[in-house]
């Protein structure tokens, strides 16, 4: 069976951006994959490195949010990064021959500095993108499903991989990124990124009132003003919403919205039926495992399912590098 990595920084509650861009799609492709689901708790210290404790709140928020979307932790390893050695040791070795200036041209880097106000970066936050194709390459990933603000790191995680073939011996995959049609959800404001750091998401544990507010308040097209006026859905966040929740009525809507034949109001308002349909079974299984205990038990047995695989790797990589000096005793 081939192998699928993927994750989440825990930074905050995962929000319906990261249903449509990758969390549904971890869901579909858990049966056809073996599936680990990295929690980054490093990554985020990258960027969060003076609120740790915040990290770690949400260490268990993410994980509780990616079962509530339908990863079943029966048949998907969950696991926390910095608990699995062998991704940091990967981390250094893979450091040894990616040159600074690859990572410094890389435009995702160049997009978040400027976003966390970073003009003098750390060492780790420039590169956290080696450390990724750690997090990638300790399983030996075939797959990884990705928004598309991830596409040049699966570029650097490649060439790590490839470069590493060619310096020492085949043991990695060079992994494929799984981008879905969806791969970047505008936020509530018209922003380009709905985002857990800009304030303009729907959560997966917002309750129903909390969704039919924010719906409503939700920026449409501004030359609307009447009912009658003839709407451009391609410039609406509603429409951007129907598109990704609610595919099947999406010609309907763009037809009657362009005629003006149908209101906002009536269009938030389907909107928020659709959510509804996905939300709820999102919110039961929330509360199914939200219990004491509960998602430890799960963090602790998807970490020492992904250390084994990381301690195989590691094996293979030694050997390569010449770097096995005796066998462990
Ligand atoms: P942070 O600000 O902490 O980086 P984030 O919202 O970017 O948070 P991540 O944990 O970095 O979330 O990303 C998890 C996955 O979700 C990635 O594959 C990312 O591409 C995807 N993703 C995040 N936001 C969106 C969005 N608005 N639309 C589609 N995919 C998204
Ligand atoms: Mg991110």
């Amino acid at each position: 069976m081939e192998r699928i990595l993927t994750g989440d920084r825990p930074t905050g509650s995962l929000h319906l951006g990261h249903f449509a861009g990758s969390l549904r799609n971890r869901v579909k492709l858990q049966d056809q994959y073996e599936t680990f689901i990295i929690v980054a708790d490093i990554q985020a210290l990258t960027t969060h490195w003076e609120t740790p404790e915040l990290i770690r709140t949400n260490v268990r928020e993410v994980t509780l949010d990616n079962i509530a979307a339908g990863l079943d932790p029966k048949k998907t390893s969950i696991f926390v990064q910095s608990m699995v050695p062998q991704i940091a040791e990967l981390t250094v070795l893979f450091g040894l021959y990616t040159t600074v200036s690859r990572l410094k041209h890389n435009p995702t880097i160049k997009t978040e500095a400027k976003q966390y106000g970073f003009t003098d970066m750390t060492y780790g936050f420039l590169g956290y993108p080696v450390s990724q194709a750690a997090d990638i390459l300790f399983c030996r990933a075939d797959l990884v499903p990705v928004g598309e603000d991830q596409l040049p790191h699966i570029e650097v995680t490649r060439f790590i991989a490839r470069r590493f073939n060619e310096l020492y011996s085949e043991v990695f995959p060079e992994p494929k990124a799984g981008v879905s049609e969806i791969s970047r959800l505008i936020g509530l404001d018209g922003n380009t990124k709905m985002s857990k750091s800009l304030g303009n998401a729907i959560y997966l544990k917002d309750d129903s009132r909390t969704v039919k507010k924010k719906v409503m308040s939700a920026v449409t097209d501004p030359a609307r003003i009447h009912k009658t006026d003839p709407g451009h859905p391609d410039i609406c966040t509603i429409f951007a919403y129907h598109k990704a929740f609610n595919a099947m009525e999406v010609p309907e809507i763009e037809e009657s919205c362009k005629k003006g034949t149908i209101g906002c109001v009536a269009c938030k308002k389907n909107l928020i039926r659709k959510l509804e349909e996905i939300l709820a079974p999102i919110r039961e299984r929330r509360a199914e495992y939200d219990k004491p205990g509960v998602i430890e038990d799960i963090l602790i047995s998807g970490t020492a399912r992904a250390a084994e695989a990381g301690a195989e790797t590691m094996a293979l990589v030694r050997e390569a590098m010449h770097t096995n000096y005796w066998k462990e005793r």
